[in-house]
């Protein structure tokens, strides 16, 4: 009897943990489902359930299926709405309650290169900015202010940005609000006007000294109008001449400069004979009484012929690099000019001496406007610091390309190139 209820008792355990097993196994296949979100096939199902397991997996199913649903037609909504974006200018971000990236258009490529394939990305993790995440917080609190300039600075240089942002319904099917902003790129815009800010500190600069000098000694003439004795008056009024006569050529060079940036009727390009105006430039340099202590010559090559150009304005890239040389370079100094025919269809020119150079570090920066390599220097030999950029305006309006070459104590040499095409 006692070995009866024994056996009874494990065929019912036995009997059981099949059931279990099953109805463990059916609730793994139910989990991995829903999680995969793929409709649960009955026959992936142990057969023995019951209709309750039936009921739960067909309502799981549908549910999967409505959810599968709706996520592809959240999908082509947001793949319609990435078009119609993906051909706006500018650059478009929406962003959910977690800061995940739902959408970014191209143009949003554009302004930032390494932010492609940021869809689900965080963005903290691709546009990387304390500022734009603080006007992502203040924008979610409603207390962000309409327009904001952003700064979001790289390896490669800083990108400024203008941004609007505002909250707009959900784009992912939740409850919170996602986020909008629509970003302008403003760097050309910004760096223009730092150029103008510094190009107008500098003139200002420029200016300073040598007005505060005439305004001296014009108030000393004044004052002591009877007191200043006949010697001291000369040599104040010689110091007035010099700074007036610095001020009209930084006149002259701003005005020069102005010319050429502006772009329109700049040059006025003929067809010249280059060997006869290189060597009338010469002549013309070498009548000037500061090329008296100095060695000037003339290098040309026989095939050298005619040229388009403006005769006028190469003259003046000339008398600027034959000036510099001369001011630079001590008594007694060789000055050189040169031109020939490169093979790549251009016409290379060069001024060259075998004055002090020009340091490493400062060859780099020469051509900028109002660079010096040693300011008193320069001052004091009546320079500007706009002669090397006015070069160089002249060259590229011409087509071409200039720079130097230097090594302290052997000299510098300037060069430049011309289009060696005549018009047709
Ligand atoms: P600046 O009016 O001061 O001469 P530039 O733009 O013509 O201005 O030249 C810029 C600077 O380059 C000069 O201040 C000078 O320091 C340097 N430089 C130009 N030419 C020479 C040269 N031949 N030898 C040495 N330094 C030179």
């Amino acid at each position: 009897m006692l070995t009866t209820v024994f056996i009874l008792i494990v065929a019912m355990l036995g009997f059981l943990a099949l059931r279990l097993r099953d109805h463990y196994r059916a609730v793994r296949a139910l989990r991995d489902a829903l999680t995969v979100r793929k409709p649960l096939l009955r026959d992936g199902l142990p057969g023995t359930l019951g209709a309750d397991w039936d009921e739960l997996c067909a309502a799981g199913t549908q549910l999967i299926e409505d959810v599968n649903r709706l996520d592809q037609q959240h999908t082509g909504q947001l793949a319609q709405l990435e078009a119609t974006l993906g051909s706006l200018q500018e650059a478009v971000l929406i962003i959910d309650a977690n800061n995940y990236v739902l959408l970014a258009n191209k143009a949003l490529h554009a302004i930032f290169p390494k932010a492609r394939n940021i869809f689900g990305e965080r963005l903290e993790l691709t546009l990387h900015s304390d500022a734009f995440l603080s006007l992502v917080e203040a924008v979610r609190a409603g207390r962000a202010q309409p327009r904001q300039e952003i700064e979001f600075i790289a390896a490669t240089g800083s990108t400024w940005v203008e941004v609007t942002g505002s909250t707009i319904s959900p784009l992912n099917g939740r409850k919170t609000p996602s986020l909008l902003f629509v970003l302008h790129d403003i760097t050309r815009q910004k760096r223009l006007e730092s150029v103008r800010k510094e190009f107008v500190a500098n003139v200002s600069h420029e200016l300073r000294t040598p007005l505060a000098v005439i305004k001296g000694y014009v108030e000393t003439l004044v004052d002591g109008h009877d007191s200043v004795a006949a010697v001291d008056r000369e040599k104040f009024l010689k110091t007035i001449q010099r700074h007036t006569e610095r001020l009209n050529s930084l006149l002259e060079d701003l005005l020069a400069l102005s010319r050429l940036e502006s772009g329109q009727n700049a040059l006025a390009r003929e067809v010249c004979d280059l060997p006869a105006l290189l060597s009338a430039t010469l002549e013309e340099l070498r009548s000037l009484p500061a090329t008296a202590g100095h060695h000037l010559a003339l290098k040309l090559e026989p095939e050298l012929g005619a040229a388009y150009l403006d005769p006028l304005k190469l003259g003046q890239v000339f008398e600027n690099l034959v000036g510099n040389a001369l001011k630079y370079t001590p008594r007694g100094s060789h000055i050189e000019l040169v031109a020939r025919i490169h093979p790549t269809d251009t016409i290379e020119l060069c001024v060259r001496d075998d004055g002090p150079g020009i340091p490493a570090e400062d060859l780099p920066h020469i051509f900028e406007r109002f660079y010096r390599v040693d300011k008193g220097r320069s001052r004091e030999k009546g320079g500007t610091g706009l002669g090397l950029s006015i070069v160089k305006h002249i060259v590229q309006l011409h087509g071409g390309r200039a720079w130097a070459e230097s090594r302290v104590g052997e000299g510098t040499a300037f060069y430049f190139t011309l289009p060696a095409r005549l018009p047709s």
